[in-house]
């Protein structure tokens, strides 16, 4: 039996469907605004926005760090919603605290246990994504050490993981996804924007993780993907997302869910 989480008012793993939607990277007030304002008329009701990014390329844009504290804030307060952003480094805990609603814990982040044993000691809920290349029993135990250290507001997040399909950026491991729905009390997300890694796979992947019994989608939404500073290929423009929005209501009451 799944116990509910909430991230501000919003409650994850309940009967209502959860979609987090925004951009990878925040890129700046304007594009993270409008990309706001949109995932919320079409019914997201949580915010996602990447300050520090994890890049595998350092030259790669690396986010807009603690300079994008305040645009972040003015952004969800606009719109009275929680907002989910990752945490890179336990050393941002102090400041951070203050932005965020929740801490996601990034793919690559997954078995850093001092940074995971320190979101132990936060009272905000912890998004923790699938490493990788993690074992379901690594990805379970990554989640016990943040219970252990004294915060059981966790939510899964299954987002891909590396196989020897390279057609893809990852594989969706929806087996995974269905097996934490049954063995763990956590909710559980779905990103299959990371899963995918292409745009046009987002959505039959989204339904699928809707069919297999996920709680919510993680999703990355951007005004104009080509331009986006990270992760612009597997970004929904706005007309693909509303498109999904349209047949995940579809989908939904046939899960006897509705959109949170
Ligand atoms: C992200 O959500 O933008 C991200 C970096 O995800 P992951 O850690 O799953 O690669
Ligand atoms: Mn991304």
């Amino acid at each position: 039996m799944t116990k509910t989480v909430e991230i501000g008012s919003v409650k994850f793993g309940g009967p209502e469907f959860v979609v987090v939607a925004g951009p990878c990277s925040v890129e700046s007030k304007e594009q993270f605004q409008s990309t706001a304002d949109f995932v919320q008329s079409q019914g997201a009701c949580a915010l996602r926005g990447g300050l520090f990014k994890l890049r595998t390329d350092p030259s790669s844009f690396q986010g807009l760090g603690v300079n994008a504290y305040q645009l972040a804030k003015e952004v969800k307060e606009s719109l009275g919603l929680p907002f989910i952003s990752e945490i890179t480094d336990p050393r941002q805990m102090g400041d951070l605290e203050d932005v965020v609603d929740a801490y996601q814990v990034g793919s690559r982040n997954m078995h850093n246990y001092a940074l995971l044993k320190e979101l132990g000691q936060s009272s905000k809920p912890v998004l923790l994504k699938r490493g990788l290349a993690a074992l379901f029993k690594e990805w379970i135990l990554a989640a016990e050490h943040v219970a252990k250290s004294g915060n059981d507001k966790i939510i899964l997040c299954e987002r891909g993981i590396r196989t020897f399909e390279t057609s893809t950026r990852n594989t969706m491991d929806l087996n995974s996804l269905a097996l934490a729905k049954k063995e763990t009390h956590f909710p559980v997300l779905a990103d299959p924007s990371h899963g995918t890694g292409r745009a046009d796979l987002v959505t039959p992947l989204a339904l699928a993780a809707a069919a297999a019994g996920a709680d919510g989608l993680l999703l990355e939404v951007h005004p104009n993907p080509p331009q986006a500073l990270s992760d612009g290929f597997q970004s929904l423009d706005f007309s693909q997302f509303e498109n999904l929005m349209k047949q995940l209501r579809s989908l939904l009451p046939a899960m006897d869910r509705t959109l949170s």
